[in-house]
């Protein structure tokens, strides 16, 4: 990393102690800027990076729910609005057991380039609990949504924070959260939370946006190589709602998916991944992945080893950070991957992206390849904002849309910059120009 940049960094790592993924997320980013602030001293005279690591604002609470029973719980809620230079604060929640202040700092670090590069007016935040969903009842789940959102209800709007869905939040927490917003506040404001029903107030394509979107990201870094995902092997990791619909797209634009998985292990399917199976499996019964082996004879389940150890012609990381690391892209590259998109958010290690880049394997960042989801949101705040309903195949062919224009973005800066196909210095770069530049026109905010 550059002196400048490594002392800013220095400084970030002071201040935000034993934020492991923060830092990382940081470092990223600053990996890619030296040429920049070489191009623009504007931005160190402004102290644009130091004011980018220090979140606008950070809310932590208490969330105390009744379990069914009656046992009482104590988690830790937080909403980072991070920046707001380019439009509302926008980013999901994620209900998980290892949220923590970093993670979720990470994950609205990161959103705030990823949004940019979208092209759409959305700022960059992120929030969640260290409530762990797994095993909990309907009525569990509606009573701790509607305990966290009885304290974040006062932070957000329409114009000023937007949440949405990550890991574990999907469509199920987002009704029993803006049930208790529209509740509390006695205003059915539609354009407050996205990944909404259908019925009132979603956007048709947004439960399929962020796996549909890595797909098309996918389809459009192999174009460059005159080349496409039809016939092509897939693995996909995860089996969450970005795992299924990057499953789904991969098949409808001819690829085989040989195999997906979750926390508890993996399944390969030399027959092809039965998306139904999978649906039914995961969105329905809310099961685990072994239960796909016990009902496919095609299928068998692992517990150990790791499944990018399965040979593939493309690999989409879909599941949660840091899931692929050194090991595991060496092992990918050996059995000769030719493209990697990260459908999760920070899923490979900075060591395995450097292994794929100097092996030459097209590597799309998560700022980049998973920006699909929060770009529909952007398009679900759009219909709220005039009261419309798209069509499923008009709101996918504005994320179609959007999807080349997040790629030309990266590719056209890569080459600006003297690192053509270097999709990690053209997403960071580009998402991180817009808003430097934002912020500076808006004086010392
Ligand atoms: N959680 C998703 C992401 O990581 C979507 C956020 C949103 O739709 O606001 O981008």
């Amino acid at each position: 990393m550059d002196a400048k940049l490594q002392s800013v960094f220095d400084g970030v790592v002071r201040r935000n102690p034993g934020e492991a993924e923060f830092h990382q997320a940081v470092a990223e980013v600053f990996e890619s800027l030296a040429p920049v602030l070489a191009r623009n001293p504007q931005y160190a005279e402004g102290a644009v990076l130091q004011r980018m690591c220090e979140p606008e604002r950070q809310i932590i609470f208490r969330v105390p729910w009744q379990d069914d029973q009656g046992q009482i719980h104590i988690n830790r809620g937080f909403r980072v609005e991070f920046n707001s230079a380019l439009g509302p604060y926008k980013g999901g929640l994620r209900f998980h057991p290892s949220v923590y202040l970093g993670i979720i700092k990470f994950l609205g670090f990161e959103q705030i380039f990823k949004n940019s590069l979208t092209g759409m007016p959305i700022g960059g935040g992120k929030g969640g609990s260290d409530f762990d969903p797994r095993g909990r009842s309907d009525a569990e789940i509606m009573r701790f949504c509607q305990s966290f959102m009885t304290e974040l209800y006062r932070h957000i709007g329409e114009y000023t924070d937007v949440p949405a869905g990550d890991i574990g939040v999907g469509g199920r927490e987002i009704g029993y959260l803006f049930g208790q917003y529209k509740r509390i506040t006695n205003r059915h404001e539609s354009g407050v939370i996205t990944g909404k029903g259908l019925n009132w107030g979603g956007s048709r394509a947004r439960t399929e946006a962020t796996g549909y979107g890595a797909v098309m990201f996918t389809e459009e870094m192999l174009k460059t190589r005159s080349d496409d995902l039809d016939g092509r092997r897939v693995v996909v990791s995860g089996s969450g709602n970005v795992a299924i619909y990057a499953t789904e797209k991969a098949q409808q634009l001819g690829a085989k998916v040989v195999a997906c998985s979750d926390s508890s292990g993996w399944i390969v399917d030399e027959a092809g991944i039965d998306l139904e199976l999978l649906k039914e499996i995961k969105e329905i019964q809310r099961g685990r992945i072994s239960e796909y082996a016990d009902r496919r004879s095609s299928a068998r389940f692992e517990s150990e080893g790791t499944i990018w150890s399965v040979p593939c012609d493309v690999a989409l990381p879909c599941a949660t950070q840091n899931e692929l690391n050194a090991a595991d892209a060496k092992q990918l590259v050996e059995n000769k991957v030719i493209a990697v998109a990260e459908g999760a958010n920070m899923p490979c290690t900075p060591e395995a992206v450097a292994i794929f880049q100097e092996a030459g394997v097209l590597f799309g960042p998560g700022k980049a390849a998973n920006a699909g989801g929060v770009a529909t949101s952007a398009l679900e705040m759009q219909q709220n904002a005039s009261r419309d309903v798209w069509s499923f195949e008009y709101a996918e062919e504005r994320l179609h849309q959007i999807m080349i224009g997040v790629h030309r973005r990266c590719a056209q800066t890569a080459e600006e910059y003297g690192a053509p196909g270097n999709y990690v210095l053209g997403a960071n770069v580009a998402g991180f120009i817009k808003v430097a530049d934002a912020m500076i026109a808006q004086g010392l905010i």
